[in-house]
């Protein structure tokens, strides 16, 4: 008889179709009134309890559903608005609440941050001025609607305290202690209220504990879950971690709480050793989160399998639940709909659906029931040898050209300073030269170009002039603006990693392999599933081409290794240090072909290496360390004359400026518009010694910024850095924008380095 039960820590919202996404954007245009939004909203709800029912879990979260983030929900749930909102107290009426995830035309939108270490973003609340009160039992809502509709006997998912406050902002640290006490009567009455209509287990989730949390965080804890314990004595709460292993171990586990969900997946070691010093309390149940939560891969079953046999030493297994590591949010939903991945990788993935059955499995084969799902232990056995065997994971040219190159330090033959005046002699550049980050807007025209082309309806010659001719169009606006280093325009380009793993080995793309990242903003990542290679020149021919109808230098443009990696879902069969490396020898070669065609400017972006950082501090170095050494080696071949440059954005780097010095780019164009001068401290205390430009205008608005603000910019960054190292740049790439508001920025932007120009 099957003991341990299956559970899971949330379910993906965006639906198999996207339905949730097309619900949410069809609200906000107008095209659908709210009791139908509303409807709709609960049929894919519901549609999602029945898919989890129907996989045999047992534990099936309620409220982990949202109608755009859960951090949102949960500070909407707590009546916590910001005051430029006009909220008047009780249920936070739909258009509120999306005035605070979108902004409305009178109050801007509220910060939006990135959850832990994923591609999920919640919004930050702002806890200052706010009087909490319980405006609406959401989680009791979730409940009963599961249970009436359904039979379910729903699991209620809550943010927990600790984490929440520690998620928002508004606050000082001083007040920390106040927050946590205005919360903990708020979520008592929402935990009594579910213990009075019956319900069992609730989700607590608190993965700020898996951070480094303070010893004051550590007796909030303990408060708040002992104040928990005595007011709502009958309930079993489980406080639930994720995405790595828990710090304080013994203090967690010794709270005052029935169980304890802990990620086997990405906190393995920790957890697992944590566990073994000092033991499981025996009064407890525990929350085994060992199928990945994060990535997309079938699980080892076998290896699962022996891993809970392990843990079951630990707890009986009638007080073991086999669960997710942590929500499913972040993967896709299911790959029913995959028809075109070659079948040796199709076979071996596992979305979210996939996973259920994955749960459902173990928690019957845990504890001797092994020999009852024999045929499936075997058949993943089958699937995941395939994928091993496969030509795409064993390319020894790849394997062993990498293996030769990482062994060596990779850097450029000479230092930064003698580059520079190699360099300097070639271009011949004015002070503070101008240029931009690579994109130019992909407008209608553009989108529909490539779309015809890709169904067959335009040539790939036809495409292909029309793309040269809207190089012609910006190498023209560029020279007549006044620019000083081009770009082609990367109109060839949908997205900036999409585009490159087209054309690189080992990549593979989903038709449905949907992500939510933020509200209803979703992202398709690429698939790295073999060994990466070069296949031929990816960018040489647009940009050669942009080169001869200019005198000017026309800079190339690349997505750097750690970027694609981040932006992909990876294989899992060898480190990712292995697979940053494979993609920068790939791009060594592209950064080669683009020189030997004559492209002496080479920019190699890398905005999302902050994306990629472990939680734990201890492992920071380790990956800075290998991400710069996976950007050297795409870039450090190249002539002394050859002017290598990057681009970093969306992130806060002023404790990564050491890194990002150690890349040794000759420029790096950086966002600072929107940190307010933040960024320029941190540069200034740091002594930047390389070419920099510093983002002078933010390109995330329509807004044409004017010459005085960017003259500002300027001014307070001149005060800081080396006049002969600057550069004057907008803050990313334009691509989202419009054609006039681009045109008359970059006027202004050349305007305001003429007057700083004139200056020096
Ligand atoms: N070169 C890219 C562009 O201009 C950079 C985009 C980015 O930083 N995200 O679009
Ligand atoms: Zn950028």
């Amino acid at each position: 008889m099957q003991v341990a039960k299956s559970s899971v820590l949330g379910y993906p919202r965006i639906g198999s179709e996207r339905e949730w996404k097309k619900a949410l954007e069809a609200f906000w245009a107008g095209k659908l009134e709210e009791a139908a939004f509303q409807s709709q909203l609960k049929e894919i709800r519901l549609s999602h309890l029945r898919k989890q029912q129907e996989k045999g879990i047992d534990l099936i979260p309620v409220n982990d559903f949202s109608c755009y983030d859960h951090i949102l929900d949960t500070a909407a749930m707590f009546g916590i608005v910001p005051k430029r909102f006009a909220y008047e107290g009780g249920v936070v009426p739909l258009p509120v609440y999306y005035g605070m995830a979108r902004g409305t035309k009178d109050a801007a939108a509220s910060e939006m941050t990135k959850w832990f270490n994923t591609n999920y973003h919640y919004i930050v609340p702002e806890l200052d001025g706010a009087v909490p009160t319980l405006a609406e039992n959401k989680p009791l809502l979730a409940y009963r609607e599961a249970k009436q509709a359904l039979g379910i006997e729903g699991k209620p998912v809550l943010v927990g305290p600790l984490t929440f406050v520690k998620l928002s902002k508004g606050y000082s640290v001083a007040e920390t202690d106040a927050w946590i006490d205005r919360l903990i009567p708020l979520y008592v009455q929402i935990l009594r209220e579910l213990a009075q209509e019956g319900v069992q287990w609730v989700q607590i989730d608190e993965p700020i504990l898996v951070t480094k949390v303070s010893a004051d965080d550590i007796s909030r804890l303990k408060r708040i879950y002992e104040t928990f314990a005595a007011s709502v004595p009958g309930l079993n709460l489980m406080l639930q971690t994720y995405f790595e292993a828990v710090e304080h171990y013994g203090d967690i586990v010794s709270l005052p709480v029935q169980g304890i969900g802990l990620d086997f997946v990405h906190g393995l070691a920790g957890n697992l050793a944590a566990m073994e010093a000092h033991g499981f309390p025996k009064d407890k149940v525990l929350g085994a989160g060992i199928i990945d939560g994060r990535g997309i891969w079938k699980a080892p079953l076998r290896d699962k399998l022996s891993l809970l046999n392990k843990l079951a030493g630990f707890v009986p297994s009638d007080r073991l639940l086999v669960q997710s590591s942590c929500s499913l949010l972040h993967v896709p939903v299911s790959t029913r709909h995959e028809t075109k991945l070659a079948p040796e990788l199709k076979h071996a993935l596992a979305f979210a659906d996939e996973k259920l059955e994955e749960l459902a499995l173990l928690a019957q084969a845990v504890d001797g029931g092994e020999r009852a799902v024999a045929d499936a232990l075997e058949a993943c056995d089958r699937a995941l040898e395939g994928l091993r065997r496969s030509n795409e994971r064993n390319r020894s040219d790849v394997q062993q050209a990498v293996a030769a190159i990482s062994a060596t330090d990779a850097s450029r033959s000479r230092p930064f300073s003698q580059r520079h005046s190699e360099q300097q002699k070639r271009w011949q550049l004015p002070l503070f030269p101008t240029t931009t980050i690579g994109s130019f807007p992909q407008t209608a025209e553009v989108r529909k170009a490539r779309l015809l082309w890709r169904k067959g309806e335009w040539t790939g010659e036809r495409y292909a002039a029309f793309i040269r001719e809207q190089i012609d169009t910006w190498i023209k606006l560029q020279e007549e603006i006044g620019l000083d280093v081009l770009v082609h325009g990367e109109f060839e380009r949908t997205d900036m990693v999409e585009f490159f793993g087209e054309k690189l080995a080992g990549f593979a793309f989903t038709q449905n392999g949907w992500v939510q990242s933020y509200g209803s903003r979703c992202v398709k990542p690429p698939v790295i599933y073999g060994d990466v290679a070069f296949e031929g020149a990816m960018t040489v021919e647009e940009t050669k081409y942009a080169q001869s109808r200019t005198t000017r230098p026309v800079k190339g443009m690349l997505t750097g290794p750690i970027t694609i990696m981040n932006w992909s879902f990876v294989r899992e069969d060898i480190p990712r240090e292995q697979i940053a490396y494979q993609l920068a020898y790939a791009l060594r070669q592209e950064v080669e072909a683009l020189e030997q065609a004559g492209i002496g400017m080479i920019q190699v972006d890398e905005p999302a290496v902050r994306e990629g950082l472990p939680l734990k501090e201890a492992e920071q170095a380790g990956y800075l360390a290998w991400s710069v050494k996976a950007f050297r080696i795409a870039t450090s071949t190249v002539q002394d004359s050859t002017q290598i440059h990057t681009h970093m954005c969306y992130c806060e780097f002023h404790d990564m400026i050491d890194s990002i010095e150690s890349m040794d780019a000759d420029v790096i164009s950086i966002e600072t518009s929107r940190s307010h001068g933040e960024l320029i401290h941190s540069f200034e205390t740091n002594t930047y010694k390389l070419g920099i430009g510093l983002g002078v205008y933010d390109i995330h608005s329509p807004r044409v910024p004017r010459v005085e603000e960017m003259t500002g910019m300027i001014d307070r960054a001149l005060r800081v850095l080396d006049p002969q190292l600057f550069w004057i740049n907008p803050d990313c790439g334009l691509k989202t924008r419009g054609f006039e508001e681009t045109v008359a920025s970059l006027r202004n932007m050349v305007e305001a380095t003429r007057i700083a120009r004139d200056k020096f």
